[in-house]
């Protein structure tokens, strides 16, 4: 692949896209990245404000934007619970809005555009491990629904600029993953419990613990987003990615008190409304057809992941979570 290509990358200041950002500017792309800042702070990509080959546009994804690109990865969209019902109506439009236009800047340019899906997509699934051609158990009315729906619909506008007007397209549904540069405050399992943890504070288990989550680490993640990027066999997907791995969210809790060495006590709170019982990605198709598998276990991972929380200050980051 040209190694030149200008990529944009929306929502590029965020945990997973500035981490892409500096992994396509290291590998000497041209990048663009364009972000509005709602969950994400510039101090992940001031690092990289200084090379020339990369570009930071403060633009929002619902707004129609001009630019000449080969490809988008279009990653703009808050993704954690608390996050994303925070302002439902924007998140589905930034979902749906966002979608037409990246892909009608897709469509202008002739660039190839990958959209981060998501195992929401599935809802709260009857069939496990989930397989991409199960169609979901959704709630298109309940809180979840904004980001769901939103992702749903995205999808659909994908297929259709695809089947009507030849757009090259990737679709990845991404599972939960985790590591450096997660908001600290973006109220999901993995931040909530390494915070708490390391303040030894009481770790809010959500309900009794025993639903089930499969933890992916971003490196793994972002190879595959890029493996699906690059991908020239004429797979668009879509395609799971996530690690197969699955644990309790009490098992979880106790690693992350382990691994910490807190003196933290598990505390049982209420679960949430449409709250999903069990995820686990059945990644087969990306082992086959993108050559792609984690290879960062749970406990590596976290290890990571609680290094970098041990380095930052939690002044920096600014809700807008109610979990703040
Ligand atoms: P994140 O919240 O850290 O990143 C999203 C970025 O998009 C943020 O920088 C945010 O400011 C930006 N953004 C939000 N709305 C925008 C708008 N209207 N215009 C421009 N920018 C906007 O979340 P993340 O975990 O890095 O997720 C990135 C993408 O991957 C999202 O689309 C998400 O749905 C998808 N995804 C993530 C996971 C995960 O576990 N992390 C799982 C499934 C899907
Ligand atoms: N969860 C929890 N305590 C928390 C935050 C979340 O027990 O402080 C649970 C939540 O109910 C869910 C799981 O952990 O069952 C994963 O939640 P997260 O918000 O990280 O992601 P999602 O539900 O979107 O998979």
């Amino acid at each position: 692949m040209n190694q030149k290509q200008r990529i944009l990358v929306t929502g590029g200041a965020g945990f997973l896209g500035s981490q892409l950002c500096e992994m396509l500017v290291a590998r000497g792309n041209d990048v663009i990245c364009l972000d509005n800042f709602f969950t994400s702070q510039k101090v992940n990509v001031a690092h990289l404000l200084d090379k020339p080959n990369f570009e930071l546009i403060r633009h929002d994804v619902i707004v129609p934007i001009w630019l000449e690109v080969d490809q988008i990865y279009n990653l703009a969209c808050p993704a954690s619970p608390g996050h994303y019902q925070f302002n439902p109506i924007k998140t589905i439009k930034t979902s749906v809005m966002g979608a037409i236009n990246v892909l009608g800047l897709a469509k202008r340019c002739n660039a190839r555009v990958l959209q981060a899906s998501t195992s929401e997509v599935y809802g709260d699934p009857e069939v496990h491990p989930q397989t991409e051609c199960y169609r979901g158990s959704v709630n298109p009315i309940g809180p979840r629904a904004c980001y769901d729906e939103g992702k749903r619909a995205a999808e659909t506008l994908f297929m259709e600029y695809h089947r009507m007007n030849k757009v090259d397209i990737r679709i990845v549904r991404i599972f939960n993953t985790y590591g450096p540069r997660m908001h600290p405050f973006d109220g999901r399992v993995v931040s909530n419990f390494i915070r708490q943890a390391l303040a030894n504070e009481p770790l809010t288990l959500f309900g009794d613990g025993s639903q089930t989550r499969s933890f992916c680490y971003r490196d793994d993640l972002l190879n595959a987003l890029v493996k699906m990027m690059e991908n020239e066999s004429g797979f668009i997907g879509p395609v799971n990615v996530g690690n197969p791995d699955e644990f309790t969210i009490r098992e979880l809790a106790e690693l992350v008190i382990e691994l910490t060495g807190s003196s933290s006590k598990i505390v049982e709170t209420d679960l949430p409304i449409d709250d999903p019982v069990r995820r686990q990605p059945d990644i087969s198709l990306a082992r086959e057809r993108l050559q792609w598998e984690p290879e960062i276990k749970l406990r590596l991972g976290l290890q990571k992941t609680i290094d970098w929380f041990k380095t930052i200050d939690l002044d920096h980051y600014h809700p807008p979570t109610p979990n703040f």
